[in-house]
């Protein structure tokens, strides 16, 4: 609502291969750059969507869930092609959210994007 508020929009985008695909509506507001082990390991950007914004639309069979740490996050791979499309977990307080790695929407310009940094690695 604030003046610098970007207008949420609706994206389609997938996984490296197409066999993963899904529709999401967010404002990109806030796109993760986190130094966490698994985001720079594997370059990635998140944004935060409620479980309502984003529609798995083909692949749910074709998804491998990987898990590490504690177990809270739990990271969506196409089982072919080996990108990570998205993520599902909890806030601290309680409520389901996905985390799109935004470099799985269609046509997106990551260096167009206002990233966000976050201390990941010494949370
Ligand atoms: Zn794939």
């Amino acid at each position: 609502m604030g003046l610098h508020m970007p207008d949420s929009k609706t994206y389609t985008g997938g996984c490296h291969c197409g066999q993963v695909r899904f529709e999401c509506t967010t404002d990109m507001a806030m796109v993760t750059a986190c130094n966490c082990s698994i985001c720079t390991k594997k370059g990635l950007h998140f944004t935060f969507l409620a479980p309502q914004s984003f529609q798995l639309r083909a692949g749910e069979d074709n998804l491998r869930e990987y898990l590490f740490n504690k177990h809270a996050i739990r990271h969506q791979l196409c089982l072919d092609c080996g990108v990570d499309v998205f993520a599902r977990g909890k806030k601290p307080d309680g409520t389901e959210v996905v985390a799109l790695n935004v470099a799985c929407i269609d046509g997106i310009d990551l260096a167009k994007l206002t990233m966000t940094p976050i201390d990941g690695r010494n949370r």
